[in-house]
């Protein structure tokens, strides 16, 4: 008997379209021997539609927002709220009533990488691919994954957080504090969101005033971290207790940092992989990696980003993100293809550690 696999991609995310292109790639590399493909597709407005084609939304045109109810036949809106269990929801009632085996969460972003969705199928009790609550929830908050960073010794770069509403009630306070412990270039940047949206880097106080306020219109609290003059540096991790670890690779972009544009549109952002960096370095990093990843409880797969202060030549973690775009080139699918994973085994790999951790948590 195949494995049902529910890949639920869209959501009420900054990160919409780029979900619907992972989503398509899973769906078009997945072993069909082995895997049957029911896709659920959530609207921007959070509404969840069944059999929806992330490939006839995509070729509509990004940017593009999931119709209510599509146009295939068997499609049809539920509600969450008029649906209590998920089981019924993605039991599709015409051809097939057996249940979804397994979800393959390809949404990133708010509600789709925070720890929402993974929180509720732990309550419908359903297996997943990727993180769980606590670990996505972590990778999330720019805030809380570094306090964990810095509480197992991995090395950060300075920052500050604030909230929206101090920055209403003492603009100057907060302006001269940031002046003071971090100088100027900042990264200004709302704490929970990804794929460098709401990100903005500051040269002066003028800048730092407008980027506040846009990472403030994303988020009710906001990090500030000193600019580094550096390179990227990200590698992979796949595994849930004992994870492995990528080659590592270099993201190069194509404006002054590695922003939305950079990284969607004017495609002129390259990728070294493996990087041309020192043996010893590319070891250091990926033993971070790993460091990174038991800290912060993850499992199934994670991108981890690091920075490479070319002053110091000192290697400091940046991110995690749990569920990196996973189209077949991403940096997270490349990554592994050099290792000696294709893509379609990823893919499979993806599941097994799935339904072995749901199994381990019966
Ligand atoms: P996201 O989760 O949206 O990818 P990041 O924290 O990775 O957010 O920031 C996006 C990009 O902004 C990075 O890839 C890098 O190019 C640049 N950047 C972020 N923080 C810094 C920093 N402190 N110093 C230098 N560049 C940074
Ligand atoms: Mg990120
Ligand atoms: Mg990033």
């Amino acid at each position: 008997k195949k494995i049902r696999v529910g890949v639920v991609f869209g959501g009420r995310s900054g990160e919409h379209e780029v979900s619907l292109a992972s989503a398509q790639s899973v769906m078009r590399q997945i072993n069909p021997e082995k895997y049957d493909i029911v896709p659920i597709g959530i609207t921007k407005e959070g509404a969840w539609v069944r059999g929806a084609d992330p490939t006839k939304l995509l070729e509509a045109g990004t940017p593009v927002a999931l119709p209510e109810g599509t146009a295939e036949g068997t499609a049809h809106v539920v509600a969450l709220s008029g649906d209590p269990t998920l089981q019924s929801l993605i039991a599709t009632e015409e051809e097939d009533q057996s249940a979804i085996d397994v979800i393959f969460p390809v949404t990133h972003g708010t509600f789709g990488e925070d720890g929402a969705l993974q929180g509720l199928l732990e309550m419908a009790n359903v297996a997943y691919v990727g993180c769980g609550v606590l670990g996505s929830a972590l990778g999330m908050d720019k805030e809380k994954m570094k306090l964990i960073f810095q509480q197992v010794g991995l090395p950060v770069g300075p920052f500050t957080v604030f909230r929206r509403n101090e920055w209403e009630r003492a603009p100057e306070t907060i302006l001269d504090k940031i002046e003071q412990e971090l100088g100027y270039p900042t990264f200004v940047k709302p704490a929970n969101l990804g794929s460098s949206v709401g990100i903005n880097k500051a040269h002066n106080r003028e800048e730092l005033i407008h980027a506040i306020k846009v990472a403030a219109e994303y988020d009710r609290k906001i990090v500030v971290e000193k600019g580094i003059n550096c390179r990227e540096f990200e590698c992979a991790v796949l595994g849930n207790d004992e994870p492995i670890v990528s080659v590592v690779g270099e993201v190069i972009p194509s404006n002054e940092f590695y922003d939305y544009r950079a990284k969607y549109i004017d495609n002129k952002s390259q990728i070294v992989i493996p990087a041309d960096i020192p043996q010893e370095t590319a070891e250091q990093i990926r033993k971070m990696a790993i460091q990174a990843f038991i800290a912060l409880d993850l499992s199934g797969l994670s991108r981890i980003d690091f920075f490479l202060n070319k002053d110091t030549g000192e290697v400091l973690i940046n991110e995690v993100n749990t569920l990196p775009g996973f189209t077949q080139v991403s940096m997270y699918a490349m990554l592994w293809e050099a290792s000696g994973i294709p893509y379609p085994e990823l893919i499979d790999r993806l599941i097994e550690l799935a339904l072995e951790r749901h199994e381990d948590r019966q």
